[in-house]
């Protein structure tokens, strides 16, 4: 679960590290009153779950009332990389000596944390890395030992932080370790991690991913989940209990079991599609879930044809022929413009096939195999296209 700015720094605030009081709202009023509260200058800030909000304007300083309401004005509503703001952060304005970076994610293939650092801050950090390495300090932590504070002045040293504000880096990034294993984020970062004019040490930014399977253990932070700001196709499949995740393809996926969806998109890809989803109808999925999961498919415009990959267990096919037939009775024929290419397999297959012939549902072909299905959705999209 990612968390918009101000989320993420009422986490850092719980954790000892500096931010900037602030407000949330959602009006351009109340943003005004907001900006009037906290006092001059003030920096309007788009929330919105995707980063470069700056450079896209998304992020703006104001002087007065007149400038906090027409930066208010123009961020609401804007679209930043596909993501339409509806909630804007308004804090005071810090004064900025120096901008530097610093992180903690685990590092998946070393088993560990990882803390990184930079004095190149304020930037996208992917570049520092690309194009200056060596000004990228990088730190693996021993997880049973955690952060200690030795380390943390090493890391701030051998990072060439400023010598006054080397105290205040390593506070700031055991501050920061210890959001990201307390809250049980998956990655916790700041960029930038400013150094006021008064020598202060500050998170301006943040980006936050918090762990799903471990939200059990925060009841505090659940009611954090942005649903506005989630896919709406995402939500609703969440809601109904349904394993979905949207891709950026064309080729609608929809299969049972994890592993069998998993293999369905790697034989797209290799007959040359690019699937739209990743779908998971789940085990002993009955007519009713499957014409949900058949609805949801449909809600995404880009999806331009359909792979049905179905192997019976414990879910029949015969069921999931009733369920993909009375999707379409209820969506009209007419509704569903797109084709789809059905691959039964596996329990009560030949029945399952059987009543889908009867039902000669129009643009709904039959594949004996997953490979001669990959290949027929692949043709069929691109006949679309
Ligand atoms: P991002 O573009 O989505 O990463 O948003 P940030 O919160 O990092 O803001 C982008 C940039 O705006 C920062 O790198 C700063 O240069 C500038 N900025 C943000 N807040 C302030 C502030 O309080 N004062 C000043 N002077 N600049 C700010
Ligand atoms: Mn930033």
């Amino acid at each position: 679960m990612d968390l918009l700015e101000y989320q993420g720094k009422q986490l850092f605030a719980r954790h000892g590290l500096k931010v900037s009081d602030g407000k949330a709202v959602t009006t351009v009023q109340d943003a005004v009153s907001a900006a009037n509260e906290i006092g001059y200058p003030v920096v309007v800030k788009a929330q919105v779950l995707i980063g470069g909000r700056g450079k896209a304007g998304g992020v703006k300083l104001a002087a007065d009332e007149a400038e906090a309401r027409k930066h208010s004005g123009d961020i609401l509503g804007m679209d930043i990389h596909g993501h339409t703001v509806r909630t804007l952060w308004i804090e005071h304005a810090s004064e900025i000596a120096t901008e530097y970076y610093a992180s903690v994610l685990l590092d998946r293939s070393a088993k560990q944390p990882l803390i990184m650092f930079s004095v190149e801050g304020g930037v996208d950090i992917e570049e520092v890395a690309e194009n200056t390495p060596e000004k990228l300090i990088r730190h693996h932590v021993d997880a049973l030992d955690g952060l200690s504070r030795e380390e943390a002045v090493k890391i701030a040293s051998d990072g060439k932080a400023d010598a006054d504000v080397i105290e205040g880096v390593a506070d700031a990034l055991v501050a920061l370790y210890e959001v990201w294993l307390a809250e049980d984020a998956t990655l916790a970062e700041i960029n930038p991690l400013i150094v006021t004019p008064e020598r202060e040490v500050k998170a301006l930014d943040s980006k936050v991913s918090l762990d799903d399977n471990a939200l059990y253990r925060h009841p505090e932070n659940q009611a954090l989940s942005d649903s506005e700001n989630e896919d709406p196709i995402e939500r609703r499949a969440k809601e109904q209990g349904v394993q979905y995740v949207k891709l950026d393809g064309d080729i609608g996926i929809l299969g049972n079991g994890a592993g069998l969806v998993m293999s369905t998109l790697d034989v797209v890809a290799q007959a040359g599609g690019r699937p739209a989803n990743f779908l998971d109808a789940g085990g002993g999925s009955d007519a009713a879930k499957i014409k949900q999961a058949v609805e949801l498919i449909l809600e995404n415009d880009a999806v331009k044809a359909v792979l049905f990959n179905i192997f019976g267990g414990i879910t029949r096919c015969d069921e999931v022929a009733k369920g993909l037939i009375a999707a379409f009775e209820e969506i009209g024929v007419g509704g569903v413009r797109i084709p789809f290419v059905v691959r039964l397999d596996g329990t009560n297959d030949v029945a399952g096939r059987e009543l889908l012939q009867e039902a000669a549902l129009p643009n709904v072909h039959a594949a004996r195999t997953m490979n001669e299905a990959a290949e027929k959705v692949v043709a069929l999209a691109k006949e679309q296209a």
